[in-house]
């Protein structure tokens, strides 16, 4: 429709930029009362999300979209709290290197003759140590690694006796913890990659399950990111795997006792130390622990693409649709979008188009069910699409102005949006309104109208956010489906 044109757009953006910044923040919280805060995100949202395999044949849907967004919440909170434990910098043996100096201290006016010093003792700040902290999140992503491992295995070997036996297996025995499941989830972005890890262990049971949206949905505190492993599953994978529901909580606990081998093998877990190690050698923390030690340099890749999609985490937090008020259009739109996308692939084989943001994120939904994927994309563009995010800049560079040609050629519609609250939020309410309303003579008064009311949910969403990330209490809330 004209009225999306990129244009208007821009000039809806601009506005309401305009009418943002003029705000005070405090603003949203004042108007429109509601004694119910509303529930951002929408609860809706996740309608439709099925524990059953949809199969090969469809597209990711809406809801498995959302329940990404709230899982990369869930690693970049991981992340930040590893980075930020200073139980785990004690169990790691970090300290800030505090150097001790001794100055002059003046008393008295600087003019004044006779004026007295002393010396006084300062202890300087470690500049380094926060760089040094962040090394943490790989140490761990090195035991997460032994950890997949081990529950690949476990999982592979349960889904094989089910399969011997034709029982289903329950669900929830796919969901790894958290550490695991970030592990898997890079993993997966590597398609190819990730088949013949399958292929070599002998893992095809695994490489054949849909990705366990649902169950993941119900492990994540939409509050504050926490992931909480079923108790029924955390006590099979302590059964069956020797695995911890939750890495970050053992490696802490660990501090706890002075005796704990667990702790001093952590110590000096990236020491070079050579000297074979004999304590409690029963512990599986402490088995998990030496085998992450050994295995580094096999494991590199693992953790290698972990780190790789921290840029991607990075971003989808800093735009944070899951707490947009036009999450649903956002993600209705970007699935339409990648629709479009794979077409592309079909219409012009061999040339090389790299995803905008939007897009990208629901590629990465659908590549979470391997086989699914495989099975789809072979389908619908005639040859497998493999994603690999180890290409470089120049590359990406070129593959994504190819990207943006033929998507404007072919579907006459822009291919790079503006995805920030306020652009989508108007998007939404113009496609809510219809091409008829529009139509009409006074459709800039309309629209002008529109764009203030939109701005005005979209702050009170973003008090609502600050609320959030400050720790206040929410503002109270304000029911947009009023339309006041
Ligand atoms: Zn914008």
């Amino acid at each position: 429709m004209a009225l999306a044109s990129p244009s208007n757009l821009l000039s809806l953006h601009n506005a309401g930029s305009k009418i943002t910044s003029a705000l005070p923040f405090r603003f949203a919280m004042r108007y429109d009362y509601n004694p119910k805060v509303t529930a951002i995100p929408d609860l809706a949202l996740f309608d439709g999300l099925s524990p059953d395999d949809p199969g090969p044949k469809a597209l990711p849907t809406l809801a498995e979209c959302a329940v990404h967004l709230e899982m990369l919440e869930a690693f970049q909170a991981l992340r930040q709290k590893v980075i930020h434990s200073k139980k785990l910098d004690q169990a790691f043996g970090m300290e800030p290197n505090r150097k001790t100096v001794y100055r002059k201290v003046w008393n008295g006016a600087r003019r004044r003759k006779n004026r007295t010093y002393t010396i006084d003792k300062f202890v300087l700040k470690d500049a380094d140590f926060a760089g040094k902290r962040k090394e943490k999140w790989t140490y761990f992503l090195q035991i997460a690694a032994v950890r997949f491992h081990a529950w690949i295995r476990v999982v592979n070997r349960c889904l094989k006796d089910h399969d011997a036996n034709g029982a289903p297996v329950p669900r929830y025995l796919l969901l790894p913890p958290l550490d695991t499941l970030i592990i898997w989830h890079a993993y997966l972005l590597n398609c190819d990659d990730f088949k013949s890890y399958c292929a070599v262990q002998n893992l095809h049971h695994v490489q054949q399950i849909a990705f366990p949206w649902a169950d993941i949905h119900n492990a994540i505190d939409r509050e504050n990111w926490s992931y909480t492993l079923p108790s029924e599953q955390s006590a099979w994978l302590r059964e069956n795997g020797n695995l911890d529901a939750s890495l970050i909580d053992a490696l802490s606990e660990t501090t706890t006792n002075r005796k704990n081998p667990a702790w001093h093998l952590l110590k000096e877990f990236n020491s070079m130390t050579k000297t074979p190690w004999t304590e409690g050698l029963a512990d599986p923390l402490v088995q998990t622990i030496l085998n992450a030690r050994s295995t580094r340099g096999a494991n590199e890749a693992l953790v290698n693409n972990v780190s790789r999609q921290v840029v991607f985490v990075d971003k989808m937090h800093g735009h944070r649709w899951i707490r947009s008020p036009a999450v649903h259009g956002t993600l209705r739109r970007a699935v339409d979008r990648y629709d479009k996308f794979l077409h592309l692939f079909r219409l012009y084989p061999g040339t090389f188009l790299v995803p905008t943001l939007d897009v990208d994120l629901v590629w990465h939904t659908h590549q979470c069910s391997a086989e699914d994927y495989r099975q789809f994309v072979t389908e619908r563009v005639g040859r497998f699409i493999n994603h690999d995010d180890k290409i470089g800049r120049g590359t990406l560079d070129f593959g994504f102005t190819s990207a943006e040609e033929w998507y404007r050629v072919t579907f006459g519609e822009q291919y790079q949006v503006c995805l920030c609250w306020s652009c989508e939020a108007i998007l939404e309410a113009v496609d809510k309104m219809g091409d008829d309303v529009l139509a009409k003579e006074d459709s800039e008064a309309l629209i002008r109208d529109l764009s203030v009311r939109v701005e005005r949910e979209v702050n009170y969403y973003r008090e609502v956010e600050t609320a959030r990330r400050l720790g206040k209490n929410l503002p109270v809330g304000w029911n947009h489906h009023k339309g006041t």
